[in-house]
């Protein structure tokens, strides 16, 4: 048990959390923020570092991981309590004013809680074929934390959504060679970025083909495909395999709070309040009418939720927290 008693902590530090992490500092918050995942970031660091957002405030165009890296550094001015690789499973009320987190790690004593559990806990579809798991990390990916790694490399890439044609196009200027497997004749991607692809002739592209079976030693060597329509076979001998066929996610325990929850998300106020007392919820995880999963709207719906969480622990407090222009939050 951690013997500290915060006055918020925000279950997930993605975007939404990180930017409550910070407000909560300027309000003057003991504040712990939990992520089930070994950095913060949320989605920008695990599903698309590597790309650039171009629709939050301020910045015309930034890479994700650079936006997530800003974010982290804005987050930590107050120094906060930051739980990485902890997995919230329990939320129950320990008496009129304190709640208890419970992760697989530890217990955690709060007045109030902010959720901003977006999708929940994620990790990636992973394929089932015989031995490749013992590649993974040798050679087998799938996620791309560092493009750079790959440069100079011979790589094979597995889908056909968003994320595996967005690859198959910003790999070719460091790749030594690239080719795209789907097992359909139809992509999930966006046409745009599908024409990019086929127009390149960079990145020949398979269709109808699945993966058979991986040879290498310390790190995969090469992949046998198979066309699912004839059975014919092919080798290729590759560095790299990036598998993009999707991620499973799930809000998992947080459905079992007691919360009010509609396709899939937490029921919020105009004030970001749940059904339970003291427990807010911001950005993907929320529900409510003017619903948008992106990341600014997920900033605004923090700043409400943080804001009134403070007025929540001490009604003499304001929610509106003044301008951060104001003297006294001047650089000391
Ligand atoms: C490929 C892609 C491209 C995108 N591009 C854009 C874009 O251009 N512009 C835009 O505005 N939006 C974009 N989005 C959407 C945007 O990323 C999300 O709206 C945003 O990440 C939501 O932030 P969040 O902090 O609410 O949730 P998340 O980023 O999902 O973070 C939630 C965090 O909570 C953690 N968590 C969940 N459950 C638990 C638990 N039980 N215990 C501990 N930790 C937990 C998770 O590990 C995660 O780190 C894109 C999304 C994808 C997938």
């Amino acid at each position: 048990m951690n013997n500290d008693v915060y006055d918020v902590a925000i279950l997930g530090g993605g975007p939404t959390g990180l930017f409550g992490v910070f407000y909560a500092g300027m309000r003057h918050m003991k504040t712990v923020v939990i992520d089930s995942l070994p950095e913060l970031g949320g989605q920008l660091m695990a599903l698309y570092p590597e790309k650039y957002v171009y629709d939050v405030g301020g910045f015309p165009k930034i890479l994700a991981k650079d936006l997530a890296a800003g974010l982290v550094e804005q987050a930590m001015r107050f120094d906060p309590t930051v739980a990485l690789q902890e997995t919230v499973h329990g939320l129950d009320r320990v008496d009129d004013e304190l709640w208890k987190l419970t992760t697989d790690e530890n217990e955690y004593l709060t007045r109030t809680v902010v959720i901003s559990a977006g999708i929940g806990a994620f990790e990636p579809r992973r394929l089932k074929v015989e031995g490749l798991e013992r590649f993974e990390g040798n050679g087998v990916q799938y996620l791309v934390r560092d493009k750079s790694a790959l440069a100079g490399q011979r790589i094979m890439i597995v889908g056909g959504g968003d994320s595996a044609l967005d690859w198959a196009l910003n790999l070719q200027e460091i790749a030594k060679s690239l080719m795209l497997i789907h097992r359909r004749e139809g992509f999930r991607a966006h046409e745009a970025t599908i024409k990019a692809v086929q127009e390149s002739g960079k990145c020949p592209i398979l269709t109808h083909y699945e993966i058979r079976s991986v040879t290498g030693n310390s790190r995969i060597e090469s992949v046998t495909i198979f066309d699912n329509r004839t059975d014919e076979e092919q080798t290729h001998e590759i560095d790299a395999l990036l598998i993009n066929v999707g991620f499973k996610a799930d809000l998992g325990p947080i459905k079992s709070w007691g919360l009010e929850m509609e396709k899939n998300g937490i029921v919020v106020n105009d004030k970001m309040e749940t059904a339970l007392p003291g427990v807010y919820a911001a950005g993907d995880v929320t529900q409510h009418a003017g619903k948008l999963d992106l990341i600014a709207t997920g900033f605004g719906e923090v700043a409400v939720a943080v804001n009134f969480a403070k007025h929540y622990i001490d009604p003499t407090a304001r929610a509106f927290p003044g301008h951060s222009t104001d003297e006294k939050w001047k650089e000391n």
